[in-house]
């Protein structure tokens, strides 16, 4: 499913995004930068241990990536020439300024990409796996922050990866909704 927002694309399909031919793709990651399970693993585990050399420069010159916030580092050996790691939240519940939280950690990739010059962006479902955020609500906050980043700060394409058939319907649906 693709739609236009004023000049640039979104769209939406199922797939492995450690294999997406876009100028950058989002990592989920947590806090220490230093790989996990999921989306995290995969990644580290297709683009080899340039990313994760990458991602301590950055840990011992800033500490930590707090969640909502971005970092850049090298796609290493992946198709993908950088790798944006962002933290999503954890759900509990919906109490804890999830939502917001979410929405920056689209927002800030996108203010990343940009910074870098970047024109085309594959990003995950953040926090729908392990960190267990309510997918029919991740997928509406997700295509909202990046329509409204895309109607300010135009890029050539967004794409969505998602893992399943089910998540992509999701997606699509709340593309659909707006
Ligand atoms: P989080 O901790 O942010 O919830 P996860 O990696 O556990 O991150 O899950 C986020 C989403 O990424 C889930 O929908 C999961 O199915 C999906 N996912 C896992 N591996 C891949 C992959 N190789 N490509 C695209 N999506 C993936």
């Amino acid at each position: 499913m693709k739609i236009n927002i004023g000049t640039s694309r979104v769209v939406l399909v199922q797939g492995d995004i450690t294999q997406a031919d876009t100028e950058a793709i989002v990592n989920a990651a947590n806090t220490s930068l230093m790989g996990g399970g999921g989306v995290d693993g995969a990644i580290h585990r297709a683009g080899g241990p340039k990313i994760l050399a990458a991602c301590k420069a950055i840990v011992s010159r800033q500490g930590r990536c707090p969640t909502g916030e971005a970092v850049v580092t090298t796609g290493g050996d992946l198709k993908a020439k950088y790798v944006i790691h962002t933290v999503g939240p954890v759900w509990s519940g919906g109490d804890r300024g999830e939502r917001e939280l979410l929405a920056k950690a689209y927002r800030n990739s996108l203010v990343a990409a940009r910074q870098k010059g970047i024109r085309s962006v594959a990003f995950p479902s953040i926090s729908t796996g392990a960190y267990r955020f309510p997918i029919e609500e991740a997928a509406r906050i997700a295509l909202g922050t990046v329509r409204e980043f895309l109607e300010e700060h135009p890029l050539a394409e967004v794409r969505f990866v998602l893992f399943s058939e089910t998540d992509l319907h999701v997606y699509a649906a709340a593309l659909r909704e707006r």
